[in-house]
């Protein structure tokens, strides 16, 4: 892609301070200033769509800070909750409501930092190889460095849990980890808090170029995944792990494998399939 303009569009302000991105097939930049929010192609009543090689239509990709770029094809790789974010072709749109099929789950990660590795030889226990930690407290899940040495905890929560505490300010989140670590080893909450040299606590579920973190399978995924993956002939296609329909969604693995498949799709005209899907 190449960008042809640096001024500011007036379609920036149209999703409530979320990154704004849109995508249009065809018509001219003056029919994208009028429009709103989702393009229509040919509601102007603009110029026609250029013609390239390929059989699609040629695509105009409006930025935030007002570039725009032209292209044969647009490949969307956003976080399944972002694409509703940004303003489409109606068609291309309506294929969007089919993520709501599509699970999409948030993580929060707690890292913490202490001293020492304190917890390697506590109450008379032996854990200086400790890896993986499982419990139920309210942080269930710690792992640490082993085979490093780094004196550092890693706590993490997932789905429902997460969910439920979404709203905690990241002071909060530490502190929830603390009190975690503090009913696992049965120790008082100060005692670890002496220990501790740096944290931080991410909240996927509020990173604005994120929304959450992973996707997973419901009855209908497969069926919204094929919806998605049909390009219609407007050169819009979505990419990304959730589009995966392999065994492991939610992996590098499968956002790999979807990335592929859609090259495949693009190169060849018709879709490919990815040595990973199933
Ligand atoms: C905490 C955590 C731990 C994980 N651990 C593992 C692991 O150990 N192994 C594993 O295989 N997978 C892991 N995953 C999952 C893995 O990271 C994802 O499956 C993978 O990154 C998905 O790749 P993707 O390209 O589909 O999407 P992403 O990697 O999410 O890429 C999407 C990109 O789109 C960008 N973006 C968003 N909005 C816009 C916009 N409007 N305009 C332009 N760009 C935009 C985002 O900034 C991002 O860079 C983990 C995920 C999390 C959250």
């Amino acid at each position: 892609m190449r960008p042809t303009r640096a001024s500011p569009a007036p379609w920036h302000s149209a999703t409530n301070g979320w990154p704004q991105t849109t995508v249009n097939t065809g018509g001219s930049r003056r029919a994208m200033a009028r429009s709103s929010s989702i393009f229509h192609p040919n509601a102007a009543g603009t110029a026609p769509l250029s013609i390239s090689a390929l059989p699609w239509r040629r695509i105009t990709v409006g930025c935030r800070d007002g570039a725009t770029f032209e292209a044969d094809a647009a490949i969307l790789t956003v976080p399944l909750p972002l694409l509703s974010k940004i303003a489409l072709p109606s068609a291309a749109h309506e294929r969007v409501a089919a993520t709501a099929d599509i699970g999409f789950g948030n993580v929060i990660k707690i890292l913490l930092r202490f001293t020492t590795k304190w917890w390697a030889d506590h109450g008379g226990r032996d854990l200086v190889d400790l890896s993986f930690l499982l419990s139920d407290a309210t942080v269930p899940t710690w792992w640490t460095q082993h085979p490093d040495e780094y004196p550092v905890l890693t706590g993490w929560l997932a789905g429902l849990k997460a969910d439920r505490v979404s709203s905690l300010s990241e002071a909060e989140l530490v502190d929830m980890g603390l009190a975690s670590l503090a009913q696992i080893f049965d120790l008082p909450s100060d005692g670890i808090r002496r220990h501790l040299v740096a944290s931080r606590a991410i909240n996927w579920g509020n990173d604005p170029f994120a929304r959450g973190a992973y996707s997973y399978a419901t009855p209908k995924t497969r069926q919204a995944q094929s919806l998605l993956r049909q390009s219609h002939g407007d050169a819009i296609f979505f990419c990304g792990e959730a589009l995966y329909a392999g065994p492991d969604m939610g992996t590098v693995e499968a956002a790999l494998a979807s990335g592929q498949e859609t090259a495949q799709t693009i190169l060849t005209g018709s879709p490919g399939t990815s040595s990973h899907a199933r």
